[in-house]
């Protein structure tokens, strides 16, 4: 079977990696002449609004997905026409766009942080009048990795936040004093059938993930799992969708959705019975979902930025290392580590990870996992 794929960065490469053993092959479209994903695949090298390439990989692909959200939507309709597509182009108008996505969680019952919509720098003024301060101004679209919003903490934050987000049409969200935030990772095929992988508690810095793991038990499982399948059945959604949420006590409140396969869920390459990758394909084929089962604790570190020298060398036993083959550059997610400590003690898991935290120069993180926590 023949796999389309709108995208060519390290999404799109672990895809079709794990693609491989089912023997299927990949076509990435994707504007970026050095994208990573192309040793595992024929690469077309054109913007994701030309229509002669969108052609092209309609005819040759048995189904086409997509690595990232921001594809135009318009794309994905296009592809429609021609060929299977999943996730559908409704899911992606509703990731794809904040204030769509927070007013379908609202629908189906999903708690949010408190939102309104805002056009101009005196909407904004209203809506900080009525949702207080501290908020977050967010634009509507193409926004990722933090880029695309403000937190406003004084009225003198209004103006120049609004002004630097280009004055484009936005969403003023409450900041939510949130204890940890978890994102909850589900598959769906077309048959309706579905299957949850466990929770994953992620770290950012600087708007960037950097460190997700997996909860072996956690209360808020059933809960997250709950919400996201009222966004599965609602979407009649096919392939992995993401659920980012923001968890305090008991309450959780979703933040977005990505209708995709995510960042936060790397561990299950290693770490569960069937990796998300996998079980994307096999939703998106039409064939029988993997078991997403996991025996213990897993976490996985972003690489950012470089790849420090020795690195390879350096990497504890219970640890992978993923190097996705991308130029260096600041703020870039150019690799990963997946730690599984089967045989070790929390304390040892522990300690393997500050020293994974550290190879990737997330000296601060792994001091905090060194001092303060314990493994969930
Ligand atoms: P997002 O692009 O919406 O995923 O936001 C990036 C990061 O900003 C999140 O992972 C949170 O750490 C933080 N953030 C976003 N929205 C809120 C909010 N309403 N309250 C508190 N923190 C937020």
């Amino acid at each position: 079977m023949n796999v389309g794929v709108l995208g060519g960065g390290q999404l799109a490469r672990m895809l079709a990696q794990a693609g491989r053993p089912l023997g299927l092959k990949f076509m990435f479209l994707s504007p970026d002449p050095q994208a990573c994903a192309t040793p595992f695949g024929e690469h077309l090298c054109a913007g994701f609004d030309d229509e002669a390439s969108l052609t092209r990989l309609a005819q040759w692909a048995d189904v086409v997905t997509y690595e990232f959200e921001n594809v135009p939507v318009r794309s994905v309709e296009f592809l429609e026409r021609h060929v299977t597509v999943h996730p559908s182009s409704t899911a992606l108008a509703v990731a794809g766009d904040r204030l769509i996505e927070k007013r379908r969680f609202r629908t189906l019952d999903i708690p949010t942080a408190e939102f309104l919509e805002v056009n101009s720098l005196q909407d904004l003024e209203a809506a900080v009048d009525a949702i207080g301060l501290p908020a977050i101004l967010k634009t509507r679209t193409q926004g990722y990795d933090g880029k695309g919003q403000g937190v406003l903490r004084a009225r003198r934050d209004l103006a120049p936040t609004w002004t630097a987000l280009g004055g484009v049409p936005c969403i003023l969200e409450a900041l939510v004093p949130f204890e940890r935030e978890v994102s909850i990772i589900a598959a769906r095929s077309a048959s309706g059938a579905k299957v949850f992988y466990p929770l994953s508690e992620n770290h950012h810095r600087d708007g960037i993930l950097r460190l997700s793991l997996s909860c072996v038990e956690s209360g808020a499982q059933a809960r997250a799992e709950a919400l996201i399948g009222r966004l599965l059945n609602d979407l009649d959604y096919v392939g992995v969708l993401t659920l980012e949420l923001f968890q305090r006590g008991d309450t959780l409140l979703a933040n977005e959705i990505a209708p995709r396969v995510h960042n936060s869920g790397h561990w299950t390459i290693e770490g569960a019975r069937t990796s998300q990758f996998e079980n994307h394909l096999r939703a998106i084929l039409g064939h029988s979902l993997g078991e997403t089962t996991i025996t213990h604790p897993s976490a996985m570190v972003n690489v950012v930025g470089t790849l420090p020298s020795g690195l390879e060398k350096a990497v504890p036993p219970c640890s992978t290392l993923h190097a996705y083959g991308k130029a260096e550059r600041p703020g870039r997610k150019i690799g990963h580590l997946t730690l599984l400590c089967a045989n070790c003690e929390d304390t040892a898991f522990r300690e393997c990870l500050a020293h994974c935290l550290t190879l990737a120069q997330e000296t601060e993180l792994a001091e905090r996992v060194r001092n303060e926590w314990t493994v969930s």
